[in-house]
Parts: structure tokens; C-alpha cells; sequence
């Protein structure tokens, strides 16, 4: 059986690099046109266009704010022509944070974070629900949560592993509220992942530390990552709606 994407419309956030990059372009490979949002590397999401060509549109938005987030919906629905089959909210931010910071500050990255891993995702699933809501075929959403949503992080990282946590119950409230109008809604909890984000941990700790903490014998990639969002995209894993796939390399097996 082959995973088939084809005619489906995706918006995929944080698309064109790092583990977005890898389901952009998985998705493309199965079949679907994709919107590839990206924030502020121009560079990257130009790269992705040219290899994909049509089969990707780029739209830039920083998700920072609710006024970007929105236009970045309306935008998409917009180049689709009214017709959204899929979302997977990829994009987020890991800001390390002192716990010994002063009160503002640590607070100021607090709210960067929700901004972004929390605020963005719930906004684009309410847009996408209603969306949904209104085509006879339904749609999905994939939210990328973490390992750090159920094993804990380090800490430095309360805020984010806080953030993961609430996309797990938002997609799992999501499966349950809306499946009877043919809505589905996953969550995909990577572990350490090899891109831009898991560098700075690499460079501080050094890779066999990484390496020393997972069952398998070498790193997750994004392409290890991007097989199973297009499979929850395809329709064929519909009835695990609210369930959540670990991609740990048997780092965090509960
Ligand atoms: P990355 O840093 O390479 O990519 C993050 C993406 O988020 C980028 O495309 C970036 O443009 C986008 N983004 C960040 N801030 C934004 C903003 N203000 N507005 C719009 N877009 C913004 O990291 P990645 O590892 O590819 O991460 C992708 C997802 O996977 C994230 O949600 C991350 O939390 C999650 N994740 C990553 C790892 C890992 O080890 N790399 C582990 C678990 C979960």
C-alpha cells in the first residue's frame, strides 16, 4: 500500500526547514500541494521552492502574533481556493531560560514561547476546525508537540515543556469534540531531532551525550520524522484520531 496525498491541500508551519522541511517535502512526494510557511529565512524557503517548484507556495508569517497568524490562514484559504484538507503545525521556538533570570525576564520568555508553541497552534486549530466544519470531507491536524510533554526537560526549558503539553491536549479535546464531523486530529512527539533547533544542545553537550540517551544507534533525522505525518495526512491512521506517535528512538517508551 502506498501512502497517497495526492489532491489533498496542506498548510505545513515552519515548512521549509529543519523537520518542516522534511514533511514539506514528503508530503509533496506523496501526492499533496503544500503551503510552506517560514518566518525569517528567506534563504531556505527559497532553496525548498526551487527544488519542489509548483507544488509548494510560500507564505512568510511570524506567528509571534494573532494578526500574523491569522493572515496567514486567510492567505492560505485564499491560494487554495477555499478548500484547506490539512494543517500541521510544525512551528516552534525552544528558548532557554535560567530559572536564576530576574522575574520580568524569565516571564518574557515564557511568553515567547506560548506565543508561539501554544497561542499560534491554537489559533490556526480553531481556524482550521471551522474550516473543517464547513466541507464535506472534514479535514486533519497535526500538531508537533515533544518527548518533553510526557518524559519532562531539563531545566532551562520548563516553558517549552509546558507549551508541548497543552498541543497534546488541544489535539486530543480537538479528536473528541469534532471527529463526528469528520475532523482528525494527531499528535507527533519527536525526540532529540538532528536540525537548527537541537544544534546549540549538540554544541554544549556533545553528540555522544545525545547518542547515550536513545535506544537506537544513531540520531533521529527529520526524514525519520516526516513518513509518519504523511501517513496521518492520508486518511490511512483516521481511526487513531487523538492518539499521540512517540518518534523518541526509544528514548521515552510510556
Ligand atoms: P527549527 O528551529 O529548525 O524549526 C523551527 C521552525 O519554526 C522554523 O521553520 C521557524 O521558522 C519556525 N518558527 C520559529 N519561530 C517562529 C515564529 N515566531 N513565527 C513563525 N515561525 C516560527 O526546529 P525543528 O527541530 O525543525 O522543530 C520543528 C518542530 O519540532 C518544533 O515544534 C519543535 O518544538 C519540534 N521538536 C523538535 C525537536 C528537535 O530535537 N529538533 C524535538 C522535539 C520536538
Amino acid at each position: 500500500m502506498k501512502i497517497d496525498c495526492s489532491h489533498q491541500h496542506i498548510l505545513v508551519t515552519g515548512g521549509t526547514r529543519g523537520i518542516g522541511a522534511a514533511i514539506t517535502r514528503t508530503l509533496v512526494e506523496c501526492g499533496a500541494t503544500v503551503i510552506a510557511h517560514y518566518n525569517r529565512n528567506e534563504e531556505s524557503a527559497q532553496k525548498l521552492k526551487k527544488e519542489l517548484g509548483s507544488s509548494i507556495h510560500l507564505i512568510k508569517a511570524d506567528l509571534s502574533g494573532a494578526m500574523e497568524v491569522a493572515r496567514l490562514f486567510s492567505e492560505t484559504l485564499e491560494y487554495f481556493d477555499g478548500r484547506l484538507d490539512g494543517i500541521v503545525n510544525n512551528a516552534g521556538i525552544a528558548l532557554s531560560s535560567d530559572i536564576n533570570k530576574n522575574a520580568i525576564e524569565w516571564t518574557d520568555d515564557w511568553l515567547k514561547t506560548m506565543d508561539v508553541n501554544v497561542n499560534a497552534v491554537g489559533l490556526l486549530c480553531k481556524r482550521s476546525v471551522v474550516q473543517f466544519q464547513k466541507q464535506e470531507n472534514g479535514g486533519r491536524i497535526v500538531n508537533i508537540s515533544s518527548r518533553a510533554a510526557f518524559r519532562g526537560d531539563t531545566a532551562d526549558y520548563l516553558a517549552y515543556a509546558t507549551s508541548k503539553g497543552a498541543v497534546v491536549s488541544l489535539t486530543k479535546s480537538i479528536a473528541r469534540a469534532f471527529g463526528k464531523q469528520n475532523i482528525k486530529a494527531f499528535t507527533v512527539a519527536p525526540g532529540f531531532v538532528r536540525t537548527d533547533m537541537a544544534q546549540p544542545f549538540i554544541d554544549q553537550y556533545g553528540e555522544g551525550f545525545a547518542l547515550d540517551d536513545i535506544a537506537l544507534t544513531k540520531l533521529t533525522e527529520p526524514e525519520d520524522v516526516s513518513p509518519t505525518i504523511a501517513m496521518l495526512i492520508s486518511g490511512l491512521m483516521d481511526h487513531a484520531t487523538g492518539t499521540t506517535i512517540d518518534i523518541n528512538a526509544g528514548s521515552y517508551v510510556h
